[in-house]
């Protein structure tokens, strides 16, 4: 894809236009590191901080944390979009249907947070996770039902998914009870491992009968 630089492409004013030229757009989103402001502007990573300096009489130092910042935001967004993509290209291939404009309504009101039946916003890897945990449920549960059409279902899944979403959170806690429990055991092991080898070190030394501090003691007592 290409965007315009807020900075190195230049503003048409009408008479530019009139003369034929064109509006350039020289970010390649494919090969160029570019970042967005809060206007929803797109800068090249250089022009941005050559923005923040001259525009804004920002210190070079300042200029690039800002970047940093506004790094961070666009990198969240992309994985946003990825995950996004994931989760409704497996819901295609679960259904074999295309997409229902109102089941995209509701998951991105789901998404955002603003949802009613449920009281947070919920990640699209986290939906997508309980989905493919309960769709053999899922088909089998379907299978008892006779539904309109698929958006019917779909719905009716989509029901049953957000209805399983605190006992998927209270699992996942225990999950990570238990990956803690493992980490410390694990810890543990490794100071024991380490202290094995100090000790078996020390012994090293001993056998080999001869110890340079020994010696400097012996001199020096
Ligand atoms: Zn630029």
């Amino acid at each position: 894809m290409l965007l315009k630089c807020n900075f190195c492409d230049p503003v048409l004013t009408k008479e530019m236009r009139l003369n034929g030229l064109k509006n350039s757009k020289s970010i390649n989103t494919e090969t160029d590191q570019y970042v967005k402001d809060e206007k929803n502007k797109y800068y090249h990573v250089e022009c941005y901080v050559q923005h923040l300096m001259k525009r804004k009489k920002m210190g070079e130092m300042e200029a690039r944390d800002k970047l940093n910042v506004q790094l961070e935001k666009v990198q969240k967004e992309l994985k946003e979009m990825e995950d996004k993509d994931r989760f409704y290209k497996w819901i295609m291939n679960f259904y074999d249907t295309a997409l229902p404009a109102y089941f995209c309504t509701k998951i991105s009101e789901i998404i955002s947070g603003q949802y009613e039946k449920v009281n947070e916003p919920i990640p699209y890897t986290t939906l997508l996770d309980i989905y493919e945990m309960m769709a053999t449920f899922l088909n089998k549960n379907a299978f008892n039902k006779s539904f309109k059409n698929k958006g019917q279902r779909m719905n009716y899944d989509l029901a049953v998914v957000l209805g399983k979403y605190g006992d998927y959170k209270s699992y996942k806690e225990r999950m990570k009870n238990e990956q803690d429990k493992v980490e410390i055991t694990k810890e543990a092991l490794d100071d024991q491992n380490k202290i094995n080898h100090v000790l078996k070190k020390k012994n090293e030394q001993d056998d080999e009968g001869f110890n340079l501090s020994d010696v400097l003691e012996d001199i020096l007592l």
